[in-house]
């Protein structure tokens, strides 16, 4: 297999550099990572994962998508995408790496979202298998396997190498750009490092979590359920768990009056937000209760329903860490499980 020394790393993010605009996860000052843009001095983080998830890549917080000059009666409708530059993003774990898969099934059917996609097509994504998974990981209740990542290239490492293989075209293409670097090399110390890990897996607080009892077909037997007003009371709507979550796609659309002109630009937002699905006659979900209910039944009930079963999770526990009164989706699935 393909592999580089992990002393070599500046070389190899240097060269990454020289040809597309790398990020990796970095450390910041309060001890957690979030994903900057490699220049001289920035270190790949070891932690496990990024406070706010690869997703913002394809599918940025804010957004432009057009501008509107008015003379008159005249309307001037400016393009201001600026979405085509290659780049690199090293280092994905490999639940955000399938979030993507299901970010694609709702932005790349039709009518495609041409913004997610062009950064889909510009995008290369460097997975990194976990070592250490986290007590509040259970990607593999989604089948999800961290020690075997998916995306363009799949990378591991034994802390003595970082070893490479591609899984697309343009993961190949990647790899021979950087063919002067990497060396074959046997891996015995890898196989030994992934059997490590998942024997750690096997321990985790979480690993029987099961999807068992959800999918589509349990729309009737949950929507009505009474565990809905319990679990939602103290949910403050604060949107936090949909702003780190890598699978939540929801976005809102607003034109701004910049003095000169319209700037129309598209923001992220939260099915938790009381004024979410608002409409000009009313808003559907006058409660916290509905809010609340709605962002764990897309996941569990309504996603499957319409994607083959798959679900709108990826058990990457940000949710289990960031939700200030503690609820969270394993929560949920465990109180709508009991009868
Ligand atoms: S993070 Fe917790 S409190 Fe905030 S909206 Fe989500 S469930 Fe409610
Ligand atoms: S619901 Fe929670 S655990 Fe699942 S993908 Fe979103 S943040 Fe991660």
């Amino acid at each position: 297999m393909l592999r580089i020394p992990v002393a070599k790393s500046d070389e190899l993010f240097a060269a990454i550099a020289s040809q597309q605009t790398l990020y990796l996860p970095a450390d910041r000052k309060d001890g957690q990572a979030e994903y900057r843009k490699w220049e001289e001095g920035v270190k790949l983080s070891s932690r496990l994962n990024t406070v706010r998830s690869a997703k913002d890549f394809f599918f940025p917080q804010t957004e432009n998508l057009a501008e509107f000059r008015m003379e008159g009666k005249k309307i001037e409708v400016i393009d201001i995408r600026k979405e085509s530059e290659d780049f690199v993003i090293f280092g994905v774990r490999a639940c955000d790496a399938r979030s993507f898969t299901i970010l694609d099934k709702v932005y790349l059917v039709d009518p495609v979202d041409t913004f997610y996609q062009t950064r889909r097509e510009h995008g290369t994504v460097v997975t990194m298998a976990c070592t250490r998974p986290a007590e509040t990981c259970f990607c593999q209740t989604f089948g999800i396997d961290p020690t075997e990542p998916e995306g363009d290239v799949s990378c591991w490492s034994d802390g003595s190498y970082y070893y490479f293989r591609a899984n697309t075209d343009k993961g190949q293409k990647f790899l021979d750009s950087l063919s002067s670097l990497l060396e074959d090399g046997d891996t015995a110390a890898l196989e030994e490092t992934k059997a490590k890990t998942k024997e750690i897996l096997s321990k985790l607080p979480l690993a029987k979590v099961s999807t068992e009892n959800f999918g589509g077909d349990k729309l009737n037997e949950y929507f009505r359920s009474e565990k809905w007003g319990e679990l939602s009371e103290s949910c403050l709507g604060c949107g936090t768990c949909t702003f780190v979550c890598p699978t939540c796609q929801c976005y809102d659309i607003r034109d701004f009056d910049t003095g000169h002109g319209i700037q129309r630009f598209r923001c992220w937002d939260s099915c938790m937000y009381s004024d979410f699905t608002k409409m000009a006659h009313g808003n559907p979900r006058l409660t916290q209760l509905e809010r609340f209910r709605q962002r764990f039944m897309h996941k569990l009930v309504y996603f499957p329903a319409n994607n083959n079963g798959e679900f709108g999770c990826v058990g990457c526990g940000r949710c289990l860490s960031k939700c200030p009164i503690s609820m969270n989706i394993v929560k949920v699935m465990k109180a709508l499980e009991e009868k």
